[in-house]
């Protein structure tokens, strides 16, 4: 299956001007973008070693010799028109040189090490450098049409997966053996990987919020959590589902009713316009209410798209409001320490109209 095929083209060549007029807006005359994710954002280069200089007028990607071809290609498939600097020893002189006439660089507060800094503050000498915080990211968060056709391909790969895998719950399969089909479906189905390791979680394991899959075979009777997402060209799905095998004991039973009901409450109140901390109200009111308001111990979601975790975050602390083409994860959970937890999540699109849905698996209980 190629499922890139049939998806919408990204804009990635428009991205730079958006980023400049929001390194503008923070006091910056350049940016200097180190961040690898942000750097793939603006220039569609994804090696693992490689700066951006975003100055008043021109983009310039400096990368090593391993990388000289793949940068060439990978900018060019993007449709990036930018200069390329290739060196493995000199980026000092090339930077020195393009930051000539600039006042201001902004540098990522987030991604620039103490050390960076110094060696920053020495290669620019003669510019001030202004520590910046979200510049890019904050521009990542509204997607245009061909990221949110990647991120709805994967999180399409996932459902298919996880029916697929499902009925290996039945069959007493242990926790890792269930996060291995999963992560090889997805493969199998096109994607390019798992967006994040896998977390399969059952009985009390299910308890640990973020806890890695054990050699623990899947009992009847108990609440497992699977926790997954896939990635196609470097976009994110992630969806949560817990499932149980038989019927469980009444308590978890009410546990999980309480948390899919309070899912869905969240789920309703996304749309552009609306207070981002209206969906964590709306789960955390409904867990409360059923008295595990104590046991919801994260916050209700998180933006999704290149990183996994990403701006922006739905809490009950944001002040913003909801945009069109933001990309949100809504996930209250439950977790009671030695016997079970429930957690359930969709990725959601943001529209004017709405919450435009990604994640498709049933979200019943039964595993088959
Ligand atoms: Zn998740
Ligand atoms: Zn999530």
């Amino acid at each position: 299956m190629t499922a890139a095929r049939s998806l919408a083209p990204m804009d990635v060549a428009g991205r730079a001007d958006r980023v400049r007029a929001a390194a503008v807006d923070a006091g910056c005359d350049a940016l200097m973008v180190v961040n690898v994710v942000n750097v793939r954002y603006l220039t569609g280069f994804t090696g693992s070693a490689g700066l951006v200089w975003l100055g008043p007028d021109e983009l310039v990607l400096v990368t090593d010799r391993r990388y000289a071809e793949q940068s060439e290609v990978e900018t060019g498939q993007a449709g990036v028109d930018m200069r390329i600097e290739i060196t493995n020893d000199a980026p000092k002189e090339i930077l020195a040189a393009v930051a000539a006439e600039v006042g201001r660089i902004g540098l990522e507060a987030g991604s620039v090490s103490w050390a960076d800094q110094r060696k920053y503050d020495e290669w620019f000498d003669a510019a001030e450098l202004v520590p910046t915080a979200g510049v890019v990211e904050r521009c990542r968060q509204i997607k245009d049409d061909g990221e949110i056709d990647r991120m709805a391909a994967a999180a399409a790969i996932a459902d298919d997966a996880l029916a697929e895998v499902r009925p290996m719950l039945a069959d007493g399969a242990t926790e890792k053996e269930v996060a291995l089909a999963l992560d090889t479906a997805f493969r199998r189905l096109g994607a390019d990987g798992s967006a994040f390791p896998t977390i399969v979680a059952s009985g009390p394991n299910a308890a640990l919020p973020h806890k890695r899959p054990t050699d623990r075979p899947i009992e009847p009777g108990e609440l497992v959590i699977v926790d997954m997402g896939a990635v196609i060209d470097g976009y994110r799905s992630d969806m949560t589902r817990t499932m149980a095998v038989g019927q469980p004991d009444p308590e978890a039973q009410r546990v999980f009713d309480t948390v899919r009901d309070a899912q869905q409450l969240g789920v309703e109140q996304v749309a552009a316009g609306r207070p981002i901390s209206e969906v964590d109200k709306a789960c955390r009111d409904r867990i409360g209410a059923d008295g595990w308001g104590d046991a919801f111990v994260h916050g209700t979601g998180h933006g999704v798209g290149l990183d996994i975790h990403e701006q922006p975050w739905v809490r009950a602390t944001a002040t913003d409001t909801l945009e069109a083409g933001q990309v949100i994860t809504v996930e209250p959970g439950v977790y009671l320490p030695g016997f079970c937890g429930a957690r359930v999540e969709d990725t959601v699109v943001v529209t004017e109209d709405g919450p435009r849905r990604l994640t498709h698996s049933p979200k019943d209980l039964e595993v088959v």
